[in-house]
């Protein structure tokens, strides 16, 4: 067991906060009973979890880890949280527009901004990766900086068969090589672990009953290091593939995934809600 310091001054229902070792914060997804399905609410308090991390001047290193079996199934497509009653993050508006105009909104604000925002987080940040990570869950764990998984990890993004490209933070080809990037999204299959270390797109893989020490071991000895070198070779690294055009590349996917949904709706008459993540988790998890 890790010593653990209970957060008492915040309440999140999808989440928590502790300090499970000197310098070093942790984020829990806490929804095992669906399997770490992400609703907007979830979305939203990562993202003041993450903040309260980067203003905490005693914690330099991030750990975002969950609770269960499977580390997330993806997008909770049955969420109805209305974006308007959370915190402002970025700068869309008009969520509540008709047609692709309120849908590229909230895709923007709660799936590409977040993700954009939490990779260029000032601190360096660690996944904390078991069990399934389907589509969506790939955008909880690619925007980190280092990625530990257990040896049953497995990674995939089906959601080609249901039209569109990939999810929303279209970052695949800089996270798991153009090749496997193409593998992955034409046949839809889960890589495992070990092929994802081979291709460099996981940083450790540890047996599942090492995972919580080998991160929290990792992210102490890197929080024993100086913040502000971190925070600039955080920034070295992330610059150089926003150099290779990550950003304009990511818009680019974007609207080819919103033309994808708009083909959807355009050829079932509206009458087809959006199935990315409802099937594969109810198939596969
Ligand atoms: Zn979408």
């Amino acid at each position: 067991m890790m010593t653990t310091t209970a957060d008492s001054e915040t309440t999140w229902e999808r989440i928590r906060y502790d300090v499970p070792a000197e310098r070093v914060a942790r984020v829990t997804l806490a929804r095992a009973e669906a399997a770490n399905a992400q609703d907007y609410q979830m979305l939203s308090e990562i993202n003041q979890a993450f903040d309260k991390a980067m203003r905490d001047p005693d914690i330099r290193v991030v750990v975002l880890a969950a609770d269960g079996k499977h580390f997330s199934s993806g997008h909770d497509l049955r969420d109805r949280t209305d974006i308007n009653d959370l915190p402002t993050i970025g700068t869309q508006c008009h969520f509540d527009a008709e047609g692709a105009e309120g849908y590229m909104a909230r895709e923007a604000e709660m799936y590409v901004g977040l993700c954009w925002r939490w990779r260029n987080l000032p601190k360096p940040t660690i996944a904390s990766v078991q069990g399934k990570v389907i589509a969506g869950g790939l955008m909880l764990v690619w925007p980190m900086d280092l990625i530990v998984c257990s040896e049953d990890a497995t990674f995939s993004d089906p959601v080609v068969a249901f039209g569109v490209n990939g999810h929303e933070y279209f970052v695949h080809p800089y996270e798991a090589g153009a090749r496997l990037a193409k593998d992955m999204l034409f046949t839809g299959r889960a890589i495992s672990a070990q092929e994802a270390l081979q291709h460099g797109m996981v940083s450790r893989v540890v047996p599942r009953d090492q995972l919580e020490t080998e991160t929290i071991a990792l992210a102490s000895h890197i929080a024993k290091r100086p913040m502000f070198g971190l925070t600039l070779a955080k920034q070295s690294v992330n610059n150089s593939q926003e150099a290779m055009g990550m950003y304009t590349a990511i818009q680019s996917a974007f609207g080819l995934h919103h033309v994808g949904h708009s083909h959807n709706r355009l050829k079932f008459d509206g009458s087809m809600v959006d199935p990315e993540g409802v099937q594969v988790i109810r198939s596969e998890a």
